[in-house]
């Protein structure tokens, strides 16, 4: 059980004892600070035409086309809660959105601030 942790998203925090991603809903660990926490997710790779479906017959119909656009998006493993939503081409891979300066944080260099109480 770590004891020092970071909030980072509303279900993403940063372990610095084990130097880990954590569920903030489940303490499931997602895996290694120092990868993409995305890597460690189930994921779910949509059509976007399932969320937004056409308004309209024909090619102009308000409907995205799945050739230039998908919607993935990332569920803990541990508990089921969806953490994270991103639009992509596809074929790109995973954005990469956090990255944090670990050995800073760790030394105390970081410019860390205390967190608010849960
Ligand atoms: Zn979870």
């Amino acid at each position: 059980m770590s004891t020092d942790t970071v909030r980072i998203t509303e279900y993403l925090e940063l372990d610095l004892t084990n130097v880990t991603w954590n569920c903030v809903r489940c303490s499931h660990v997602i895996g290694s600070a120092h990868e993409n926490y995305k890597h460690g997710l189930k994921l779910y790779d949509r059509d976007p035409r399932t969320i937004y479906p056409a308004r309209f017959e024909g090619a102009h119909s308000f409907a995205p086309d799945p050739t230039w656009c998908r919607i993935v998006e990332y569920y803990c493993p541990g508990c089921g809660v969806q953490m994270e939503t991103e639009y992509l081409p596809p074929g790109h891979p995973l954005a990469h959105d956090i990255q944090i300066d670990i050995d800073a944080l760790l030394s105390g260099t970081g410019n860390r601030t205390e967190r608010p109480a849960n």
